[in-house]
């Protein structure tokens, strides 16, 4: 077992369901379940925000206080235990409740916490004395987004050579590059890390101390989400910048797509759909109940002979409500579809779908929040769910829309691209069509797209091939957290893994 079962800690500020914001808290609270299935010893650790202690799940104190420097100060924090839901995935909190007992996770009414760069140096420390003080025996840290950025880089720096950090590979996974954790120069000092590291190849970034650069700079291999956002970060604009250095490093980085957990996301068990459950086998009534309860719940007329549309997440131009707002109002006016929203973001697009529920309210019902339950019974009730995101690391809804049988309209980007084959004559012959994407983002192509679905939505056959072909894909954690193994194995350079 020893050379098979390899130690990773999980370093992440979300995991569900402690704390999530977004894709990054279902993986990490579903991947290291997959990784222990697979005979692997993951370990998670996370802040302890507020949220975590709202989650339901049991958090003890272990009796481990630790002091870290940060700058010229020292500030101490103690480490909480809990388990991912199924108990054998162990999940350690860094608890500080001047850092982490807030109201949100990052920021608050549209403004980052002006002390993130605090916040974040003191979580990388502390998970560095986790690893010690818990005597884990990680093999691996795999760091999770800019906040766990530095990790690699004390690694490499602070304790290159001191056991046993010294045997401690590092693995680095990006979730969105446009989300770097840039702060002014002066807080190198807060990390305590030497100056001579703040150059252009390493910490350094357009004059500013940057978490994710140095997580890439120093982690031993990268990963990025899906095969072709892997491709698209090495170029600009979608590099954000860092595309220079991820073309040095190229031969490091890979693209894994992320998996989805159908224990949480399968309309045949889901417990938030009021007993309408259905299957790939039998989704007709089903799927049908699902739409008409949700056509209640948001008080849309009842009718099964329109389409609905939906859209749920980050009200933000990266998901393409730039173009939505452009098409919505005259689609509104001039077809019957209708469209439920559910999300939270930018105030422009809070004004703009409150204004057309209420003008609309025949068609359009929004709702400006974060719900996981209703969220669930979108995904159920809908026919069509459009992602037109600007750019999509890889997106779970899609992959989620696809099990529940309600057919993505995606623009082909990132992970979308590697999701959805677009319905033509080809791909409906070789039956991989399982949804409508747009190669150019503009609202034109928008636009055809979205007709092109509406239409086949009116014929019947053609819509229950879309459907039966996305229900029946499987987007599980089965291939992904495998291909995870492997990548560990290979930067452990563990053969007896890769020989299985
Ligand atoms: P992101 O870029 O935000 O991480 P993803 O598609 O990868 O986008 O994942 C978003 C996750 O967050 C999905 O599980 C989605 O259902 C969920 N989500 C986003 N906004 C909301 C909301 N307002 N209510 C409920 N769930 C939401």
């Amino acid at each position: 077992m020893w050379d098979v079962a390899v130690k990773i800690l999980f370093t992440t500020t979300e995991a569900v369901p402690f704390c999530k914001t977004g894709g990054l808290g279902d993986v990490c609270g579903s991947l290291p379940l997959e990784l222990a299935r697979l005979g692997h010893e993951p370990v998670v650790i996370l802040p302890a925000f507020r949220q975590t202690f709202h989650c339901g799940r049991p958090i003890e104190s272990t009796n481990i206080r630790f002091e870290v420097p940060i700058g010229r100060k020292t500030v101490a924090g103690t480490l909480l235990r809990s388990s991912l839901p199924g108990e054998e995935v162990p999940v350690y909190l860094v608890h500080q409740p001047q850092y982490f007992d807030r109201p949100e996770l990052y920021r608050e009414n549209g403004h980052d916490y002006k002390d993130n760069c605090e916040r974040f140096v003191f979580f990388c420390r502390a998970v560095l004395e986790a690893i010690q003080l818990l005597d884990l025996k990680t093999e691996l840290v795999h760091c999770h987004d800019w906040p766990a950025g530095l990790v690699p880089a004390y690694l490499k720096t602070e304790l290159a050579g001191v056991p046993p950090f010294d045997a401690i590979r590092s693995l680095m996974t990006i979730h969105n590059i446009a989300y770097q954790g840039n702060f002014w120069h002066w807080d190198m000092e807060l990390t305590g890390i030497d100056w001579k590291y703040f150059n252009w190849r390493q910490m350094e970034f357009y004059g500013n101390l940057s978490f994710l650069k140095s997580g890439i700079a120093f982690a031993d291999a990268l990963t990025t989400v899906s095969p072709r956002y892997a491709q698209e970060i090495q170029h600009s604009p979608l590099g954000c910048g860092l595309e220079g250095i991820l073309q040095h490093r190229h031969d490091d980085l890979c693209g894994i797509i992320n998996g989805v957990d159908y224990n949480e996301w399968n309309p045949a068990i889901d417990s938030h759909l009021g007993g309408n459950n259905y299957s790939v086998r039998n989704f007709g009534d089903g799927k049908r109940a699902c739409k008409a309860a949700l056509q209640q719940e948001m008080k849309l007329p009842q009718t099964a002979d329109v389409p609905l549309v939906a859209m749920i997440g980050r009200l933000a131009d990266q998901k393409g409500f730039d173009l939505v707002a452009r098409i919505i109002p005259e689609r509104v006016a001039n077809s019957p579809a209708q469209w439920v929203v559910l999300g939270t973001g930018e105030p422009q697009y809070h004004e703009l779908f409150s204004k057309l529920a209420a003008e609309h309210p025949e068609k359009v019902a929004v709702r400006l929040g974060f719900s996981n339950e209703l969220a669930h019974r979108i995904e159920a009730g809908a026919d069509i769910f459009l992602m037109p995101s600007r750019y999509e690391p890889c997106g779970l809804n899609q992959l989620y829309s696809l099990k529940y049988g309600t057919v993505p309209v995606v623009h082909a980007t990132g992970g979308l691209a590697d999701s959805i084959t677009d319905t033509n004559d080809e791909t409906l012959a070789a039956g991989t069509a399982n949804g409508f994407s747009f190669d150019t983002y503009n609202v034109t192509a928008l636009a055809d797209a979205l007709d092109r679905a509406c239409g086949a939505f009116h014929d019947r056959p053609l819509w229950e091939q879309l459907m039966r072909t996305g229900m029946q894909q499987d987007w599980s954690w089965n291939h992904s957290a495998r291909e995870y193994e492997r990548l560990y194995a290979r930067t452990l350079n563990r053969a007896a893994i890769l020989a299985r």
